[in-house]
């Protein structure tokens, strides 16, 4: 590593999984300057994906969330800037400027500011108290206080959120009806077959669902109490979850002209336009040879800071994304393998002893798999997928074939 590769300090905005792989990968390649991660959340940088599952439940502590105590950022000398927001990206003078006016320089700045929940807009929230979006820790607090048995839970958007609050919702006692404005849920990510299971699953679990359905207006005196969908339904609302999606957190960048198009531009090696400027996780969208993709996961988090780690210290390698991810509903766990598009083909695999998967070929390459609790499935799809194997469709039906000889 030379030497101007070896001085800092490496400053990363936003405190989550994207930064702390960062930084970790940073000490890991024996990175010896300055490292600071700056978080507008005053908690332990911590893993959301529980959130909207065990924790939500009472299953989990919160200081079990935390992705590293609080003495691994002094033993790796990591310096934590923890409820300070940024305002400005001073890059002329390769500086941050803090929301309280205060000055971070940097040699390398990462941008890893995430993702924020879209909200309704205020036309029909009515700015009524009652209505939540689900990201982060003081979102699932504040949520949590309302979750009482009995109560009506409408939840509009029929997404990993809305479905995983679902369950959660059913699970204390609530009764749950989820507003979906596309023909079923999980549109964007996978196939009908899976959604359909999916769908089942929650109604035989007491779910109501309406699809192709807006929600037109939510009603109350000062709390939320009933929505009205656009076709003039009425339905009861003691509490709302919103889970439309999010956008990525670009603002910061795009003031400091830094180029952002749905999520701040970088190259294969997670470079901005600007020099010594660089993003990663769900704020971030590359553009690699023939797409630009922008995943919003865990894992794509935790390897795009690896790559923009290697990058920084001048050992850059493509990013190479193998997108995973994975929610739990009631007690069926849905792992999905790389990353299917409406059209795809879709093969079944059933079978007693080995759970439910689709696998989704584009032509004739295996492009992802879904396992419906099917662990040894989704392996072996994800091993396919890594090595660039299509296994034979008719064998891929056959439940008789054994999974290990679908890869040979
Ligand atoms: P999402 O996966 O994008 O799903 C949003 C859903 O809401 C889509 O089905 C969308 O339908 C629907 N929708 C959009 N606007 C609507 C409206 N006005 N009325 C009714 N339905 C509407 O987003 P999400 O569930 O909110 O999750 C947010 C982010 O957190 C995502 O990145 C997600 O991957 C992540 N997350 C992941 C996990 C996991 O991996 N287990 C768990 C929780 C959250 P259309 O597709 O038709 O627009």
């Amino acid at each position: 590593m030379s030497e101007q590769h070896q001085s800092g300090p490496v400053v990363v905005v936003g405190a989550g999984q994207a930064a702390v792989a960062t930084a970790e990968t940073l000490r890991k390649l024996s990175f010896e300057g300055d490292i600071h991660l700056v978080g507008a959340e005053p908690y332990l940088p911590y893993q959301r994906p529980p959130l909207s599952k065990a924790y939500l439940l009472g299953d989990l502590e919160a200081d079990r969330l935390s992705l590293k105590p609080q003495a691994w950022y002094a033993q790796h000398r990591i310096g934590l800037h923890l409820g300070r927001a940024v305002r400005q990206i001073d890059h002329a003078s390769k500086a941050l400027v803090l929301a309280d006016g205060a000055r971070i320089g940097y040699r390398h700045l990462v941008l890893a500011t995430g993702a924020a929940p879209r909200r309704l807009p205020p036309s029909v929230d009515g700015n009524l108290a009652g209505v939540h979006v689900v990201r982060g820790l003081d979102d699932i607090d504040r949520l949590r206080r309302e979750l009482s048995p009995g109560k009506a839970l409408l939840i509009v958007g029929g997404g990993y959120i809305g479905l995983e609050m679902a369950a959660v919702a059913r699970k204390l006692g609530l009764r749950v009806t989820v507003v979906e404005a596309g023909p079923r849920v999980l549109g964007r990510v996978a196939c009908k077959e899976t959604a359909e299971h999916v769908v089942r699953l929650h109604q035989d679990k007491g779910v109501d669902f309406r699809f192709r359905a807006q929600l037109a207006a939510l009603e109350g005196e000062g709390h939320v109490r009933a929505a009205v969908l656009a076709s003039g339904e009425r339905l009861a609302a003691d509490c709302v979850v919103v889970g439309i999606g999010a956008r990525p957190n670009a603002d910061l960048a795009a003031a400091a002209g830094i180029a952002v198009d749905d999520g701040i531009l970088v190259d294969g090696e997670g470079r901005t336009n600007v020099a010594g400027i660089w993003a990663a996780g769900d704020c971030a969208r590359f553009v690699l040879p023939g797409a630009a993709l922008r995943l919003e996961s865990v894992g794509n988090a935790c390897d795009s800071g690896a790559v923009v780690a290697r990058s920084i210290l001048g050992q850059g390698k493509p990013y190479q994304p193998q997108p995973w991810f994975w929610s739990d509903q009631y007690d069926l766990k849905l792992q999905i393998a790389g990353q299917s598009l409406p059209g795809d083909e879709v093969v079944v695999r059933r079978s007693d002893r080995e759970g439910l998967s689709h696998w989704y070929f584009r032509k004739d390459r295996l492009v992802a798999v879904d396992a419906l609790g099917s662990p040894q499935a989704y392996m072996t799809g994800k091993r396919a997928l890594a090595q660039g194997r299509s296994p034979d469709r008719v064998r891929i039906a056959d439940p008789s074939v054994p999974l290990r000889d679908l890869i040979g």
